[in-house]
C-alpha cells in the first residue's frame, strides 16, 4: 500500500447514514467538493477526502488500509469482525455518533407464545448477520439452523424458509406488517466512528487525533 499523506474516510454513498454522517463531518469543520463520479469527495479546507461507498464494504476497506476511518453501523462493523477470519486486521469502535439507532433483534410469528430462547431450539432463522446471530445461539447454547439472506429476510417465515428471523429493528412497523414480533434483543445499534486499533504514525494519525478531539466537541454540544 502506498503511503498516503491526505486522509481517507468511508461512509455510506446512499442510504439512512449518508446525510447524518455528511452533516456531522461538516460540524468537525469538513467541506468537500462532490465529483462527478460521486464515489470520491476531495476535502476542500483539511487534508481529509470521503469515499462514498455500500455500508458493507466499509469495514473491509478500513481493513486493508484502503481507507484510514469509516463512518457505519455497529451492526455491520461488529458482523465484520466476527466473520472476517483471524487475519484481518482488527478494527475498533472509536466513537459512538448517536445516529442511526436500531437494534438487531430475533422475531418470531405473532402466534407464538414465545417465552424464553430455548424455544427457538431446531428452528430455522433466516438473517443477513450470522456472525452475530451464531454467536448469540452459542452463547445461550441454543442449536438452530441459520439460513444466510442478503436482504429480505422479514418475508422468510411466510414463504416458509425458516421459522423465525434475526433482522434490525427501528420502529418494529416492519416487523408488524409481516406478522412478527420482536423476542430477543441481541445488539443495541448506532453508527459508530470506526478505525484501525493501532492508528498511524504518520500525519495521518495525528489528523485523526484532530478530527476525534473536534468530534468529542461537536458530541458534547448535541448531548
Ligand atoms: P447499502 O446500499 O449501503 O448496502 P443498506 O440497505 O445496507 O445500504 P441502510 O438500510 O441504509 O443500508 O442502513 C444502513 C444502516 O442504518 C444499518 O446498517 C443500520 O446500522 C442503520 N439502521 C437504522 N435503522 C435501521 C432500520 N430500521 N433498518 C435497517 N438499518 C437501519
Ligand atoms: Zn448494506
Amino acid at each position: 500500500m502506498k503511503p498516503r499523506d491526505r486522509l481517507r474516510i468511508a461512509m455510506q454513498k446512499s442510504g439512512r447514514l449518508t446525510e447524518p454522517a455528511l452533516e456531522l463531518l461538516n460540524r468537525c469543520g469538513l467541506s468537500f467538493r462532490q465529483s462527478r463520479d460521486k464515489l470520491f469527495c476531495f476535502g476542500e479546507g483539511e487534508p481529509v477526502d470521503l469515499l462514498l461507498v455500500r455500508d458493507d464494504d466499509i469495514p473491509g476497506l478500513i481493513a486493508q488500509g484502503v481507507c484510514d476511518l469509516g463512518i457505519v453501523g455497529r451492526n455491520v462493523l461488529n458482523e465484520y469482525q466476527l466473520t472476517a477470519g483471524l487475519d484481518a486486521a482488527p478494527l475498533s469502535e472509536w466513537r459512538p455518533l448517536g445516529f442511526g439507532r436500531c437494534r438487531l433483534s430475533i422475531a418470531v410469528p405473532q402466534e407464538l407464545d414465545y417465552q424464553q430462547p430455548k424455544q427457538l431450539a431446531g428452528t430455522r432463522i433466516a438473517t443477513s448477520y450470522p456472525g452475530l446471530l451464531g454467536q448469540w445461539l452459542r452463547g445461550h447454547g441454543i442449536e438452530a439452523g441459520v439460513v444466510t439472506l442478503a436482504g429480505s429476510v422479514e418475508i422468510a417465515p411466510r414463504l416458509g424458509t425458516a421459522d423465525a428471523i434475526c433482522d434490525l429493528v427501528q420502529s418494529g412497523g416492519t416487523l408488524v406488517a409481516n406478522q412478527l414480533r420482536e423476542a430477543e434483543v441481541l445488539l443495541e445499534s448506532e453508527a459508530v466512528l470506526a478505525g484501525p486499533q493501532v492508528l498511524p504514525t504518520d500525519e495521518r494519525g495525528d489528523m485523526i487525533e484532530l478530527l476525534l478531539k473536534r468530534l468529542d466537541g461537536v458530541i458534547q454540544v448535541r448531548e
